[in-house]
């Protein structure tokens, strides 16, 4: 991602903070709000955790803030447990995926499984999200200005979830959740934590791990397998603290 997107992606999540904890109570001339009628302000992370995520899934149901709405035929929101072990982040739904409204159920999803028993888990314990709900046509990666829109969704998640690690799949999420350009070669292999500003929102630390997309590791197993395992079996000894 450029700066510019960043910047954008960024300043949607000094908003969303401020929406959490103020209302908007301060001023943002720069912005134009939408009048889609009263909106009660009020904390996002209510004591409904449960209604918190369904609330999102349902905004996200008939989200319209970037292009991807157009050719979606479902939106895949996430899912999983209210209090996972791992929360995985991957780039945004495949056909099956827009098909069906579930993430990570094509062939990339089919091999995402199996990567979890030999870690000691299994999908029950994971929630599955995306960067972008809806689906890029032709699977194309989705652009900055999509990632941005779409992001105040995903740390809306974490925040409600607070999982004990968050694992990106992919350079899209990880570059997307660290806030960084890096490549993912320079982000795997070790342990983050969540940016300060994400970090406010959930109100703990969370580390976050970062590997390669399954479907990438499909498409090379050769010569990804090797350090997608260090990757798990980094992400494992956490769960084990
Ligand atoms: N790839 C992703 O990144 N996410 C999905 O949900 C499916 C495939
Ligand atoms: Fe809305 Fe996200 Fe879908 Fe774009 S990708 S329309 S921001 S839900």
């Amino acid at each position: 991602m450029n700066d510019d997107a960043y910047r954008s992606a960024w300043k949607a999540l000094d908003l969303l903070e401020d929406w959490l904890t103020t209302g908007y109570s301060r001023a943002h001339p720069e912005l134009v709000l939408e009048s889609t009628g009263t909106r009660e302000p009020g904390p996002v992370v209510g004591q409904d955790r449960a209604g918190s995520l369904a609330a999102i899934a349902a905004e996200v149901a008939s989200c319209v803030k970037c292009g991807l709405s157009a050719n979606r035929n479902t939106t895949v929101p996430g899912e999983g447990p209210l209090d996972p072990q791992v929360l995985f982040i991957g780039e945004g739904p495949g056909a099956e995926e827009d098909r069906t409204g579930r993430p990570f159920v094509g062939a990339a999803g089919r091999y995402l499984d199996t990567w979890l028993p030999p870690i000691g888990l299994a999908r029950e314990h994971c929630f599955i999200a995306n960067c972008v709900k809806c689906r890029p046509p032709q699977n194309r990666e989705p652009h900055p200005d999509e990632i941005g829109a779409c992001l105040p969704f995903l740390v809306r998640q974490i925040a409600i979830l607070k999982p004990r690690v968050i694992c990106c799949l992919g350079r899209i999420a990880a570059q997307t959740v660290l806030r960084t350009t890096a490549s993912l070669g320079e982000l795997r292999g070790r342990i983050h934590q969540l940016p300060r500003e994400l970090q406010q929102l959930s109100g703990v630390e969370i580390p976050v791990v970062v590997t390669y997309h399954p479907s990438a590791v499909l498409r090379d197993k050769a010569g990804l397998r090797k350090p997608v395992w260090d990757d798990l079996k980094l992400l494992k000894s956490l769960l084990e603290k």
